[in-house]
């Protein structure tokens, strides 16, 4: 995979409420971990989530990043396409994308004149009639459900789980595919009666054709030194091959397809 640096696109100082515009933290080429197939990511910046583990802090403010023009990324995606054989496309992530939700249903259309396919990675911040909109141009919806208890929800990531559950129950209703994200924590989301919790409310939806268990790392530890923040999962160990089995043990009872990364 390769990283751009911003300033090799079209970055424009213009005002963030531009509707041409996307406020970008960077851009993946040839990306293969969010979504299927070959894909180009292009992660937004700005969350409203403060999740301990966060290994991009510094897409978070919503005022930092830069703005790029939505027709440059469709020229990218379009010069990108062969590459993306039949399963690939262009995955918006973050940061989280609800909070530009307009203007990333421009981008979907676009990209969808372009015959690619998109992906949307999001923790569910938002439930909206205009996230509605923008989900009826996402061909995939990755759906970020960090805990299933609203308390250790609010814990972990300072936001409530409502809207989230509330999102993936309308995409249910939708008909449309989403793929379930797990972060597995030591000591935050790694409770084996959470986990099952979590496996059986979702264990009926018939959207869900996979669950991604996705084991904590520290890779972002040094981007919270970097902005000079107390990183509070500093010293919280990696998963250990017990607890990953363990936690692919009770979704593999729920779901068909269940994917440790
Ligand atoms: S939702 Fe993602 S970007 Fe936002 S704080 Fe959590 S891990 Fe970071």
């Amino acid at each position: 995979m390769l990283y751009f640096p911003l300033q090799d696109i079209d970055a424009a100082k213009l005002n963030i409420n531009d509707p041409e515009h996307l406020r970008i933290h960077s851009l993946e080429t040839f990306g293969t971990q969010d979504g299927p197939g070959i894909r180009m990511v292009v992660f937004v910046q700005g969350c409203q989530f403060r999740c301990l583990y966060c290994h991009n802090p510094d897409s978070i403010d919503v005022k930092g990043g830069s703005l790029v023009e939505i027709t440059e990324l469709v020229k990218r995606a379009v010069r990108e396409k062969n590459y993306f054989g039949t399963e690939g496309g262009v995955t918006v992530s973050g940061g989280e994308p609800l909070l530009q939700r307009s203007k990333l249903t421009s981008f979907f259309k676009l990209l969808h004149q372009q015959g690619i396919n998109t992906c949307l990675d999001s923790n569910g911040r938002l439930n909206t009639p205009e996230v509605h909109h923008l989900l009826e141009y996402t061909d995939l919806l990755l759906l970020d459900v960090k805990h299933i208890d609203n308390e250790w929800h609010l814990k972990l990531t300072g936001q409530s789980n409502k809207n989230t559950l509330d999102l993936a129950a309308y995409r249910e209703q939708s008909g449309k595919r989403m793929w379930l994200r797990y972060v597995l924590v030591p000591g935050w989301t790694d409770q084996p009666e959470y986990i099952e919790q979590w496996a059986r409310y979702f264990t009926n939806y018939k959207t869900v054709d996979r669950v991604e268990i996705i084991p904590f790392h520290q890779l972002g530890m040094h981007k919270w030194a970097m902005m000079g923040m107390e990183y509070p999962l500093r010293n919280t160990p990696t998963p250990s091959v017990e607890i990953k089995q363990m936690a692919k043990g009770i979704f593999d009872r729920y779901f068909e397809n269940v994917v440790l990364k």
